[in-house]
């Protein structure tokens, strides 16, 4: 027997799912709260063919009450239905988004108030932010939801996406909430298939919060993660052994990401004999965590062992939930950690801390690949590296359904309930679209139509607002699990520099730079050539420019420490609001640096290029060089590196 479903059919004869999971009489009396008492009500065991047969049943987007289910064989089944149902689902998602939003403005400019999804497809065109913002901005400074959407938009999720060098902020109504934590219930499920004992110890999952702000009319603006953990879907989430986390929720939600930082680690070190999975969401924060510990954990070691709390954690909250943690001295833990921290390089240190782990959890796909040797080093390539799911602002969407596989082997299962999602095939292999290049609406696949091995650009359609939005991130089909396709992360549109949240393409970089050349102008010197790179081996990784200067008059010398600082804090000046944000508020991206190359370094690094296959008529100096050999010869002809002397400008 599949699952029980709680039915009600309601006054216009229309039956709605009220509870798949939670108690029925829970279900019902919420429902009955919102709206008249039903006319009929079903408790029906519910295969997916009944489920199917409910025409009116949109029992992939309906989360009333939801509570996660940790048995492996109800959440895995669940996910096996919506597989199988990939299409049926899909349909389903569309024509609930339809009749929800038929009245807002922006749909009725093409729908005309059909809720046909022949005239969706037609009618509504595929677009970039840029069309989007300018209802964004509307209702930021007051104007009603419905302009853009059905239900209330609750909140505006701060991407790290940035149009115009300001983020993107993607409309959320409360439901999505629901979107987001079912997502997450499968991903414990998921791993239990492959990793046992899960529920016998704890996670230390480093999670933070960032600043948030309001618009002028009052709605909170923020980002997703930070939505998610001040939710009551996170806050007031049941105990459960799967997810026993070692930090406690008001050291997560401190404000304070280095006092934040300090205690997560403190709760981690104190119950190391209990950790079983260790991670971040991102690969960065996660380094950056442990490159924080390599810091200060002579004073983490002296707190356990006096059993007391440092004085530099000034937040109340974070105090008083750290009490229990060091409630009396422990000098043999204190011990303990001392010796293995202060004992030579830190390579495979994780599993000499915490000796019980599993695996170790994080998005290790698409920028946060360059970080795979950095874990390892530190994991000593014995602790497995997991990539549990995919997810942005504007949806989320997928999940690994084999999360014990190589971070280069990941591929992610879209979950056909969270969106409706459409692509743009990249004809060309990878050349991908400019953002203002037209998208003809009959060039777009649906899900369970693309094809393995193809590369695609995703595009979402969301009941919160969006409407055949294009998120950017390109992605190639690497086969399917029943009906829904599996998709490799490849890459973000235009995305060439990326170290945590930033993302800075190659006009950006392009501007930047131009700006920064003008005060070597003025100087007598003129920038012959440049590219960059991302040096992510230090922590925080940071942007490197590799310039190529001459000087055009007798004397200049454009070794000029003071010149080239002053070059290198422009081109941050006029780099985008989330790469100021993450050098000078999360402190998650170092100082740039300019690494001044010798005369004809970069005829040398076309000869090395055109060597490999480049087409000499068609060279052009690439913007980004990723490793390997041009980067080794680039490297070879550094006369002199410079780096920013101090942070960005920034305000929120
Ligand atoms: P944001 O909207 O700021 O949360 O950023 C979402 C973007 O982060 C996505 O559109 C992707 O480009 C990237 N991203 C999220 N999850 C993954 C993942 N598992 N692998 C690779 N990139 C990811």
């Amino acid at each position: 027997m599949g699952c029980i479903i709680l039915l009600a059919k309601n006054l216009s004869g229309k039956v709605e799912v009220l509870s798949r999971y939670a108690s029925h009489d829970h279900a019902l009396s919420q429902y009955i709260r919102g709206k008249q008492a039903p006319e009929a009500i079903t408790l029906s065991p519910c295969p997916p063919l009944l489920l199917r047969s409910i025409s009116n049943s949109p029992f992939a987007c309906i989360m009333d009450n939801y509570k996660p289910c940790y048995k492996i064989n109800d959440a895995l089944q669940e996910l096996e239905m919506l597989a199988v149902n990939a299409k049926e689902a899909q349909q389903l998602i569309l024509t609930k988004i339809l009749e929800r939003n038929q009245a807002s403005e922006y749909l009725r400019k093409f729908m005309n108030g059909s809720t046909n999804i022949s005239t969706f497809m037609r009618n509504v065109p595929v677009v970039t932010y840029d069309v989007v913002q300018p209802y964004i901005a509307r209702i930021s400074s007051g104007e009603d939801s419905s302009i853009l959407c059905g239900e209330r938009i609750v909140e505006l999720l701060r991407s790290s996406g940035t149009s115009r060098g300001e983020p993107r902020l993607m409309p959320a109504i409360s439901e999505d909430l629901d979107r987001r934590t079912y997502l997450y219930s499968l991903l414990m499920p998921i791993m239990n298939k492959y990793v046992s004992g899960l529920d016998e110890g704890k996670a230390m999952y480093l999670l933070f919060v960032k600043a948030e702000t309001l618009t002028s009319s009052g709605i909170p603006v923020r980002s997703v993660l930070t939505s998610y953990y001040k939710s009551p879907h996170f806050l007031h989430r049941k105990h459960d052994l799967y997810n026993n986390y070692t930090s406690p929720d008001e050291v997560i939600l401190c404000p304070d990401s280095q006092q934040s930082m300090y205690c997560q680690l403190l709760c981690g070190l104190v119950e190391r004999q209990h950790v079983l999975r260790l991670g971040a969401v991102f690969a960065s924060a996660f380094l950056r965590s442990i490159s924080f510990l390599e810091r200060y954990w002579c004073d983490l070691v002296n707190d356990i062992r006096l059993g007391k709390l440092n004085s530099s954690v000034t937040d109340i909250a974070c105090r008083l939930a750290m009490v229990h943690f060091l409630a009396l001295p422990n000098p043999e833990l204190a011990d303990e950690l001392e010796e293995i921290c202060s004992c030579g390089p830190w390579k495979g240190i994780l599993g000499r801390l915490w000796p019980n782990v599993k695996y170790i959890e994080a998005v290790l796909t698409g920028t946060m690949a360059q970080y795979i040797p950095m874990l390892e080093f530190y994991s000593g390539a014995r602790i497995p590296l997991v990539c549990t799911m995919y997810a942005s602002s504007e949806s989320y969407f997928g999940v690994n359904l084999r999360p014990l596989c190589k971070p280069t082997d990941v591929s992610y299962t879209i979950l056909p309930n969270m969106a409706y999602f459409e692509f743009i095939p990249l004809e060309d292999g990878l050349r991908v679209t400019e953002d203002d290049e037209v998208v003809e609406n009959d060039k777009l696949v649906n899900l369970v139509d693309v094809k393995v091995g193809c590369y695609y650009e995703l595009v979402v359609t969301t009941f919160s607002g969006l409407y055949r939005y294009r998120v950017g991130d390109v992605l190639q089909v690497t086969g399917f699990y029943n009906c829904a396709p599996q998709f490799k992360f490849i890459c973000r549109r235009n995305v060439i520099l990326s170290i945590d949240s930033d993302k800075t393409n190659e006009e950006d970089l392009h501007n930047s730079v131009t700006r920064a050349k003008k005060i070597l102008e003025d100087r007598n010197c003129i920038l012959l050539e440049y590219t960059s790179y991302t040096d992510t081996s230090t922590v925080p990784g940071h942007y490197v420019l590799f310039w190529e200067i001459k000087s055009t008059s007798e004397g200049v010398t454009p070794l000029d420490a003071e010149l080239l600082e002053s070059c290198c804090i422009s081109v941050e000046e006029s780099l985008d609001y989330i790469y100021r944000r993450c050098r000078a508020h999360d402190k998650s991206v170092g100082p740039l640096e300019i690494r001044l190359v010798e005369a004809g370094a970069f005829d040398a690094l076309m000869d090395l290029l055109v060597s490999q296959g480049s087409s000499i008529n068609q060279y052009k100096t690439p913007r980004c060089i990723e490793s390997g050999l041009a980067l080794k010869l680039l490297n070879s002809k550094v006369i002199a590196s410079f780096f920013s002397p101090r942070d960005p400008e920034w305000t929120m």
